[in-house]
């Protein structure tokens, strides 16, 4: 199945001059659901993943069913505030201001094989901001899992020395 088919482009979404891919399209159809999520299970199958993270909120929807498959636990990294126990947070720059991440200090155990997931790979910001709260918590990064990469948007070079993984490419 060509899950590039299920995709929705929105043009100058969430502004101008934005070509937003809109994965909801994909979402809704059960078997392109699927599809996506075995194409991105089989990239990392004997990879021995303990634990799958992902970043609120389109990280959820891929992470949640990903750990299932890959009979992993799954961690959520959520926007400030939002977590109720201990934290670790990690800022990073946007286009305009900061914005802050985090997640429990408890949610990874020393040694723990982390894969981190999420819809899209951009600027490569968020994955990294990502791996960088896993391995302070002592969890060994085995990769990144992606359903889409911008590739033009050179997200790859700032995830430079990890195993990086996309379905589609754009
Ligand atoms: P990065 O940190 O620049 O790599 O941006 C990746 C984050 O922005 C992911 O969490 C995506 O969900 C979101 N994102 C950026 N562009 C798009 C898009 O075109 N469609 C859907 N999500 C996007």
């Amino acid at each position: 199945m060509d899950l590039r088919n299920k995709i929705r482009s929105v043009q100058n979404f969430p502004k101008e001059g934005i070509d937003f891919k809109d994965i909801t399209t994909l979402l809704k159809d059960k078997e392109a659901f699927k599809e996506c999520i075995k194409q991105m299970a089989n990239k990392f199958k004997n990879e021995k993943i303990d634990i799958i993270v992902g970043a609120e909120a389109r990280g959820f929807i891929i992470g949640a069913p990903l750990a299932y498959e890959l009979n992993a636990g799954f961690v959520p990294v959520r926007k400030l505030g939002k977590l109720p126990s201990d934290t670790i947070k990690y800022e990073y720059e946007l286009e305009y201001g900061t914005d802050t991440l985090e997640m429990h200090k408890d949610a990874i155990s020393k040694g723990n094989r982390v894969l981190i997931v999420d819809d899209l790979l951009a600027t490569g910001g968020t994955s990294y901001s990502v791996a960088k709260m896993v391995e302070t918590l002592g969890g060994e990064v085995v990769g990144f899992d992606f359903l889409i990469e911008l590739e033009f948007l050179n997200g790859r070079e700032v995830l430079k020395g990890y195993k990086v993984e996309s379905i589609i490419k754009y």
